[in-house]
């Protein structure tokens, strides 16, 4: 018996002894194997350290909060929307704005534009130029579901600031409504309230390029947000916000009356405003609708609304803009993504039957989509015009689908 042949039995005993296994595909001639288990035993026999397999750390596993927001323009309560609405016992506003209602009723956050204060019903509704909207109308809008209100307008003080607090006690009564623009106190004005949608943390401001030449009360200047000689102390709040939140909303009320074009101040403040940390940038006031764009690729602006509902006379002032987007939080581990995403706009049009040179009547706001030749016989041709204007410095934002 040679030498590979001893080590070959030896190791075949011990091979059988301790496995049990067959051997006989084993050839004493097939010099591979054989040296390949002289290794293997040996290893074994000499060096049997406690294997210990570490456990991987599961990687985070990235967790996801969503969030969708509706956004439309101006509510600009003329004396004809409020007559249209009487009933025997007070207004109901709810017919004009049920189509809207059902498009927004999809979303988390619904926001629209306060731009007539709801003063106080004690002093009875006015119309134009010194405003003073019933409550009813703010109950049409609560019930219609929009939550998230902006107050900071030109015509904020037109009740004077009993108005205002006459309007924030009206909201305050609202459960799980949002204002802001105008306040009853200082410490109100200064705080950044953080409010949360399904597990997204949000800021919401409001503020105004002025009040039609009026002011907050020498010793109260508090009560509405004003960026006129203010426009530091808005960006600071934008950017503490930014901060402590997930998303930080604003509403701008800017912009020239009438025009449908981006003026310097909207073109410089909407990119201050993104650089200190806005997400969402929603103005308002002009009575027209101005275009919307992205800025520096994470703040989307939609310059100008337009009217969501009024009884101006112009083509151009019954135009509004509607819009929706998702507010995506991606929370992996430490690392916390917020992103802004599908966004989308359409058109809305106000409808009426004009009975007089000063009063409508019949007065309705629809989604573009839901016109017909009878409610307006050239629509497809009005559609086309102001969506153009809408996306005149940003065709890459989606048409349709609000
Ligand atoms: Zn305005």
């Amino acid at each position: 018996m040679n030498y590979r042949s001893l080590i070959f039995c030896l190791l075949s005993a011990v091979f059988i002894m301790s496995s049990g296994c067959a051997i006989e595909s084993l050839h004493a001639d097939d010099n591979d194997v054989i040296e390949s288990l002289v290794i293997a035993s040996s290893s074994v026999e000499e060096d049997t350290p406690d294997v210990v397999v570490p456990t991987p750390t599961p990687a985070p596993q990235p967790q996801e909060y969503r969030a969708s927001l509706f956004m439309t323009g101006d509510a600009l309560i003329h004396g004809s929307i409020w007559l249209d609405s009487m009933t025997s016992s007070g207004y109901d506003f709810s017919d004009k704005v049920e189509r809207i209602a059902q498009v927004a009723s999809k979303y988390d956050l619904r926001y629209y534009n306060q731009e007539t204060i709801i003063g106080g019903d004690e002093r009875g509704p006015s119309g134009y130029p010194q405003f003073n909207t019933p409550s009813q109308w703010g109950d049409a809008m609560y019930d219609a579901g929009f939550n998230l209100v902006s107050t900071a307008t030109n015509h904020c003080l037109d009740q004077g600031a009993s108005g205002i607090e006459n309007s924030l006690r009206y909201w305050a009564g609202k459960e799980g409504v949002v204002t802001a623009g105008t306040y009853l106190t200082k410490e109100d004005q200064e705080a950044i309230v953080v409010h949360e949608i399904n597990g997204i943390t949000y800021a919401f401001f409001s503020w105004t390029y002025g009040m039609n030449g009026l002011s907050a009360p020498i010793d109260r200047p508090y009560m509405v947000n004003c960026y006129a000689g203010r426009e530091q102390e808005m960006l600071d709040q934008v950017a503490k916000a930014d901060k402590m939140c997930d998303v930080v909303i604003i509403a701008m009320h800017w912009g020239t009356e009438y025009s449908m074009s981006v003026n310097d101040e909207q073109h410089d403040l909407a990119r201050k405003l993104s650089d200190a940390g806005a997400d969402i940038i929603i103005g308002n006031h002009p009575h027209v609708i101005e275009p919307m764009e992205w800025i520096n690729g994470k703040t989307i602006c939609f310059y100008a609304m337009g009217n969501m509902i009024s009884a101006q006379s112009g083509e151009e002032n019954l135009v509004a803009v509607m819009a929706g987007l998702d507010i995506v939080k991606t929370v992996t581990g430490e690392v916390i993504d917020v992103k802004i995403e599908n966004v989308r706009a359409d058109l809305l049009w106000t409808t009426y039957r004009r009975i007089s040179s000063d009063l409508v009547d019949n007065v309705k706001v629809y989604p573009f989509n839901e016109l017909t030749d009878d409610i307006l016989w050239n629509h497809e041709e009005i559609y086309k015009k102001y969506l153009a204007i809408l996306q005149s410095l940003d065709d890459s934002i989606a048409i349709g689908g609000v």
